[in-house]
């Protein structure tokens, strides 16, 4: 039986809209895979994020993945020495281009930056806010509402979630599976004595940023070591990459990977094939946490311990 991997790329930034979404639309079209694409809609202030440079963490990880090099310094500049310009309408050709080719097209954010500074600890109405600007503009551009969500950075509260129910997404992936945990799956989140409709489909595996620099690694050894982890077992996986990085530096890495998990029989997809291969009437009920992800700086969200029992 074959092996099930989803590929949810996270874009962030307007050079990230651009020019990696159209370089990874062309990699899948000749690898014949489809993915999911979730958008940041609303203004690229990603310089604002410099600031977190004063935050302990955030020099080891911009030392490995070289940020500058990444990002391109006219986008660390945004929001701070220059305007944020607004990728929802610089980039809406090249988002409507992503849905053309047939992969499947979802909301990241608004704000990338305002989102993961405020998030953990805004009222429900910022955070509705926020998303319903993303909303709106994502069915301005599409002529349709979104079918999936991807919070920012796996950051995310309560009143996010439960919005999610709201706007009737039957899945969403915004949070990680912690590190050494083993139940994997999806589940549904237990939210103030509320167990929610939408299921959440985490990212199960550590992205390539994480592994480059750890052991020495360089970006191929990092796909290398995807590739083992992913060899033993047999759950399904969730991968997320980053247009900013694989659609751009990392291109090459990533396509090993790509490779890689092809020839070993993998089937790769986006999260609407996840949730259709879901058997809806045995998804458990979880907690999420904050937790931390080794080779990542900061919190995320973190699936948790398994729901209340049944009454
Ligand atoms: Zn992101």
């Amino acid at each position: 039986m074959a092996r099930h991997l989803t590929l949810k790329v996270d874009v962030d930034t307007l050079r990230g809209t651009l020019e990696g979404v159209p370089r990874l639309l062309d990699l899948f079209d000749r690898h014949h895979v489809k993915a999911t694409f979730l958008f940041s809609l609303g203004p690229d202030h990603t310089g604002r994020a410099l600031k977190r440079a004063l935050r302990p963490g955030f020099f080891a990880k911009v030392q490995r993945t070289s940020v500058v090099e990444h990002y391109g310094l006219r986008t660390l500049l945004y929001g701070t020495l220059l305007p944020g310009p607004d990728i929802g309408v610089k980039g809406a050709d090249a988002m409507r281009e992503t849905a053309r080719r047939g992969h499947e097209v979802g909301i990241h954010t608004w704000d990338h930056t305002r989102w993961q500074d405020n998030v953990r600890m805004r009222p429900a109405r910022w955070t509705w806010h926020e998303m319903t600007l993303a909303h709106d503009r994502f069915t301005s551009i599409f002529g349709r509402p979104p079918a999936t969500h991807g919070a920012a950075g796996w950051q995310i509260n309560d009143d996010a979630l439960r919005l999610l129910d709201t706007w009737r997404l039957p899945y969403a992936s915004d949070g990680r599976v912690a590190d050494g945990e083993t139940e994997r799956g999806a589940f549904h989140p237990w939210v103030g004595g509320r167990k929610l409709d939408c299921v959440q489909i985490p990212s199960t595996l550590a992205t390539l940023d994480e592994l480059i620099g750890v052991d020495g690694r360089d970006a191929s050894g990092a796909a290398d070591a995807l590739l083992a982890r992913t060899a033993a077992g047999d759950d399904d996986e969730v991968f997320t990459l980053h247009a900013e990085l694989e659609g751009m530096k990392l291109i090459g890495a990533f396509e090993r990977l790509l490779t890689g998990w092809r020839t070993r029989g993998f089937e790769l997809g986006p999260l609407a094939n996840a949730y259709a291969r879901l058997d809806l009437r045995r998804i458990p009920t979880r907690r999420w946490s904050w937790g931390s992800i080794e080779g990542r700086s900061g919190e995320l969200m973190v699936t948790g311990a398994v729901g209340p029992a049944p009454a």
